[in-house]
């Protein structure tokens, strides 16, 4: 598995995308929100300072606009000492520009031009012209250009008493200075939402890293499973987990067990078969001091399929088991179903004679045993042939051994035990 495959890497990619694109969506609409708020904060701003200037000027000087060799007003000369002393009075108006126009053009003003001399004699916009000084309108703007600045401003008209505007009273604040807040306020989000975006991504990591840990110990399990290693175990956490990946360990550990009753037992009487012998002899070589195999065998079972039918002697076969079983059990033995009507039973430290003792009962169960089938009796016998194992042969040997003494019992008339 290459590493761009790793299912931690595609939990975090795609937990990362999702809250990248939220991150730019929040910053986008917060910064967008912030704008329109400074946008109409701005408006109001600069909306009050010119009708501010506009009202002081009335309130110092009555009478009329009109020029005369100067701007003048009433019977007053406005001079630029009067306009920036009013300039002064007029709250908030550190970062904001006036100006006084008659007509189209600039009498007192704190623009400037590029040389820094104050903008006196400069025009204004043709636009500004035809809404206020033509329609009389008061005239907002949040993008103009003034003397090649960029301003947020507003331009109401001074009406003359035949309700005439002779002129213009400007009020504006640098376009720059009015978004400032809303690029601090959107580093601000950028910086919050990167900060949402780490954590997103540690968080992910740590919670994406345990199930994948969890998926991990599945993986191993059933690639031992696959190996018919069901000895094999999965950790206590993965499978007590309340989600679906504890789900799948669940089934998984059922369905390990149903494998293993399916490869390891004949389905017919639930016994251990041949296939799993081995395993079992090993271990029984290892921990036994002494142990006895014993080979059984039905006596002419096939006439029972012939006479009754093949069902009848399943009949048989598992109620043959069930004896079997009990007894063996009974001694902590096994048995394995080693053939058709053919069984092996192991007895763990059990020398010749305790061996005989327990064939004994066997042979006398089987013989007194009636198997019913469709309303019919059926009684069978069975022929053993049993060897203690010696310490120095492999179990097959003493297996091949006992096998040969049924043999002898079935030669020799069967219905019987045979022993060394
Ligand atoms: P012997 O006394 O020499 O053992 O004779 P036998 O008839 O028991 O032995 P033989 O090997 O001739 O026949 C065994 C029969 O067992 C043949 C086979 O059809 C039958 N058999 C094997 N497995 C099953 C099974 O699962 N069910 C049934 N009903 N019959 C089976
Ligand atoms: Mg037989
Ligand atoms: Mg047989």
């Amino acid at each position: 598995m290459s590493k761009k495959d790793s299912l931690v890497l595609r939990v975090i990619m795609m937990v990362c995308m999702t809250a990248f694109i939220i991150c730019i969506a929040v910053t986008g609409v917060g910064s967008y929100m912030i704008h329109l708020a400074n946008e109409l904060g701005a408006k109001n701003e600069v909306q009050y300072a010119a009708h501010t200037l506009y009202n002081l000027y009335n309130d110092n000087f009555h009478g009329e606009y009109y020029y005369d060799n100067g701007l003048k007003k009433g019977s007053a000369e406005l001079t630029e000492d009067d306009f920036k002393e009013i300039i002064r009075n007029i709250g908030q108006a550190g970062d904001m520009d006036f100006t006084i126009f008659w007509e189209n053009t600039r009498m007192l003003t704190t623009l400037h031009d590029e040389n820094g001399n104050p903008a006196v004699g400069t025009k204004a916009s043709e636009e500004v012209v035809e809404q206020v000084l033509n329609k009389g309108l008061e005239y907002y703007f949040s993008d103009v250009s003034v003397n090649d600045v960029k301003y947020v401003g507003c331009y109401i008209p001074i009406m003359n008493s035949s309700a005439q505007a002779v002129g213009m009273v400007f009020a504006g604040k640098p376009l720059s200075s009015a978004t400032r807040t809303t690029n601090t306020m959107t580093v601000f989000f950028a910086l919050i939402c990167g900060a949402i975006l780490v954590v997103a991504l540690i968080v992910t990591f740590l919670y994406s890293r345990k199930m994948v840990v969890a998926l991990g110990d599945i993986k191993g399990y059933m690639t031992n499973i696959a190996e018919c290693n069901f000895d094999s175990e999965m950790n206590d956490p993965t499978v007590k987990r309340l989600d679906e990946i504890g789900d799948i360990a669940r089934s998984a550990q059922k369905l390990c067990s149903q494998l293993q009753g399916l490869i390891e037992r004949d389905p017919l009487t639930g016994l251990l078969n041949r296939r799993t012998c081995s395993k079992k002899m090993d271990e029984m070589v290892k921990s036994s001091k002494i142990f006895s195999v014993v080979m059984a065998d039905i006596d002419f079972f096939k006439k029972i399929n012939d006479t009754y039918g093949h069902a009848a002697g399943d009949e048989v076969l598992t109620g043959v088991t069930s004896i079997l079983l009990a007894e063996v059990r009974k001694n902590s033995g096994f048995a394995f179903r080693w053939g058709g009507e053919e069984f092996l039973l192991v007895l763990p430290e059990k020398d010749l004679a305790q061996t005989k003792a327990i064939l004994d009962v066997l042979i006398e169960q089987i013989r007194a045993a009636e198997f019913h089938f469709e309303g019919k009796d059926i009684k069978v016998t069975m022929t053993f042939g049993g060897v203690q194992r010696d310490s120095h042969e492999t179990y097959e040997q003493s297996i091949n051994r006992a096998d040969e003494l049924l043999y002898n019992g079935k030669q020799s008339g069967r219905n019987r035990i045979v022993m060394e």
